[in-house]
């Protein structure tokens, strides 16, 4: 089923016409050794993740610096749309595909659920130059790594859909990156993370069929573009989407079945990000998984301090990807994907299907949102605005977003037999979500203009002079941003910390109030009040994670590796792997504030 390699053409870079893979082959590196292994991801292989650390060969084939019997490995021609406009011809100018590996027998049911083809994808990420690399050299480094490795791990024990990486190996070949944060060219080492998924295929290994006559001025029948297209979507659908398959006889019907259910699946994926602090960073066309999976792990952030605006991509000056626009960059992807299917998919039908993706996206952030506040029992139509004014609440006070969901558990039902006052209880879980708000000098610091306040001075009075020519400041979301930033900060100097606590104080105890109030719903017509909290608990601590992958922990795990101790990215995992779990030994620093919307390790 897979489609047909490109053979005919020499190595080296180029552009690849009238093929969807070229053959490659990865690039053997110098003393690979292994930084670390995941034992569930590599249990997907059939592979024991002891046995394999063990095994003095297990460096080189899973960094492909050798590579197995069978296997044929190959890069992908992929295209998309970068940062809203069509970039041409992309594809894996890092990864390299070695090709698949049959779920072993006796797995869990539930795999062949999640991925029905029955088979993983198995790819080495950093695996050297093939015909899609450009200027860059295919290889990663040791930062960009472990990065990948640890939130792919993180996300699928966070249940948040994701393609899933087994080692990181590192090695004595060195390139050369411009370590920004540093200022100068820096010698760093070549490493190759395995990744896993049931496929590596993604919207833009779609639009490459549409686009490719405008990037190449090449005639598009003549490359039988069409016949490609249709013969990838064929092999998705029957691979990846098999029900679907089986149960529309008609093309068209089955097609339209197919978006449908990305869509639905990407709206799912959005929701739950949104539900973890979770922020993508580059929500590139060719980073939206054909499967709803998250995909790519480069500049990626977890919040600390909630921010609706939090962007965690240094180059992304306009905010394109920031935390509250993933739904609707999510939304736009979703319209290029349909454009890319075109005429399989009548533009029509892809339009109606979109029409009810808003609705799926609130639904599926409602739900997963009433959970993490334990509101279990009703639907209330207030439970939208109190979620709401949570989170108001949470920016306000520079509150962390992780922690603060943790704590909600805290905060029981009212009932009958408590021996404080409704007064102090509400102090006392006031008390509690206020330790982890910001001091008034974080609070300022937040927020901060970026912008250098000459520049954001010109910008101004060039728009002011010039509406014109104020329509056509790409950065005209960044002014704006900028600006309400500045009148905030403005605010804050006008204050002092006494005056911010008593402030924060109000805000939270009127917040916990309203609260309580919805949850004196949850016991109407239960009799069982401690049965009713006990669930309540549940059912938060299993949705709100003690940990998630913070900046400053990766950033640790990597300092150490680049000194030449693994023993930080193997400890981190296993905190990661528990991300519910309050059992000691698993914890890491408590959350000082650290930080800032650079990820110092996201460039490769
Ligand atoms: P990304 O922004 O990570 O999705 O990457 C965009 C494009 O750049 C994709 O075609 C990648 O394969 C390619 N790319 C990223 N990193 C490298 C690298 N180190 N060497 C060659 N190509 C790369
Ligand atoms: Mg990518
Ligand atoms: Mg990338």
């Amino acid at each position: 089923k897979k489609l047909p390699l490109d053979r005919s053409e020499e190595p080296g870079v180029r552009q690849v016409k009238g093929a969807c893979f070229s053959r490659v082959q990865p690039q053997p590196l110098t003393n690979p050794r292994l930084v670390a292994v995941s034992q569930e991801a590599l249990a997907l292989l059939g592979l024991n993740g002891d046995e394999v650390t063990e095994d003095p060969l297990a460096p080189d084939y899973l960094s492909g610096s050798k590579v197995m019997p069978g296997s044929e490995p190959a890069a992908h021609c992929y295209c998309g749309h970068q940062f809203g406009h069509f970039a041409g011809q992309l594809g894996d100018g890092a990864a390299c595909y070695l090709g698949e590996v049959r779920v072993p027998p006796n797995q869990d049911p539930n795999i062949l659920h999640e991925n029905p083809s029955g088979r993983w994808e198995i790819q080495v990420k950093g695996a050297g130059l093939t015909p899609y690399s450009r200027q860059a050299d295919g290889r990663k480094v040791l930062r960009s790594s472990i990065r990948e490795f640890l939130c792919s791990e993180a996300m699928y024990f966070l249940h948040v859909p994701t393609t899933r990486a087994g080692s990181v190996v590192t090695s004595d070949s060195k390139v050369v990156r411009d370590v920004y944060y540093s200022g100068h060219p820096q010698h760093e080492r070549c490493s190759v993370v395995l990744r896993i998924a049931p496929t590596f295929l993604r919207f833009g290994s779609f639009e490459i069929f549409k686009q490719a006559d405008e990037f190449s001025g090449r005639q598009g029948p003549s490359y039988g573009y069409d016949e490609l297209r249709g013969q990838m979507l064929d092999y998705v659908i029957e691979t990846f989407y098999p029900e679907i398959q089986q149960q529309y006889p008609d093309r068209v019907e089955r097609n339209v079945s197919f978006f449908r259910e990305v869509m639905r699946r990407t709206a799912r994926l959005v929701a739950q990000w949104q539900c973890v602090g979770f922020c993508h960073g580059v929500l590139n066309t060719d980073n939206m998984s054909i499967l709803g999976l998250t995909l790519d792990y480069g500049p990626y952030g977890f919040m600390d301090r909630f921010d609706p605006e939090f962007i965690c991509n240094a180059s992304d000056n306009s905010g394109r990807y920031s935390y509250q626009a993933q739904p609707a960059i999510c939304r736009w992807n979703l319209v290029k994907l349909a454009e890319a299917l075109d005429p399989e998919l009548p533009p029509d039908r892809a339009k109606a299907v979109m029409e009810e993706y808003l609705d799926l996206y609130n639904s599926c952030y409602l739900d997963n949102m009433r959970r993490k506040l334990g509101l279990l029992k009703k639907q209330e139509p207030e439970d939208e605005i109190l979620i709401t004014e949570l989170l108001q609440t949470m920016h306000n006070t520079g509150a962390d977003f992780t922690n603060t969901f943790r704590s909600l558990s805290h905060i029981s039902c009212p009932s009958e037999g408590e021996s404080e006052t409704e007064e102090e209880l509400v102090r006392d879980a006031a008390n509690l979500l206020l330790e982890q708000c910001a001091s008034l000098e974080e609070l300022k610091a937040a927020n901060k203009p970026t912008m250098d306040p000459r520049e954001l001075a010109m910008l101004l009075s060039m728009a002011q002079s010039n509406p014109a020519l104020f329509q056509m400041i790409s950065d005209r979301m960044t002014i704006a941003r900028q600006l309400s930033r500045l009148n905030k900060l403005k605010e804050l100097m006008e204050t002092n910390e006494e005056e911010i606590k008593t402030k924060q104080t109000e805000e939270w105890t009127s917040w916990i109030t309203r609260y309580r109030k919805r949850l004196a719903q949850e016991l109407e017509g239960n009799t069982d009040v401690q049965a009713v909290q006990e669930e309540r608990v549940r059912v938060m601590d299993s949705t709100n994670p003690r940990v998630v992958l913070r900046n400053y922990i990766a950033q640790n795990a990597i300092e150490a590796a680049e000194s030449g101790d693994f023993s930080e990215v193997r400890r981190v995992l296993k905190v990661l792997e528990k991300p519910f779990s309050s059992q000691p030994g698993l914890e890491v620093p408590a959350w000082v504030g650290q930080g800032g919307a650079t990820q110092q390790g996201e460039r490769d």
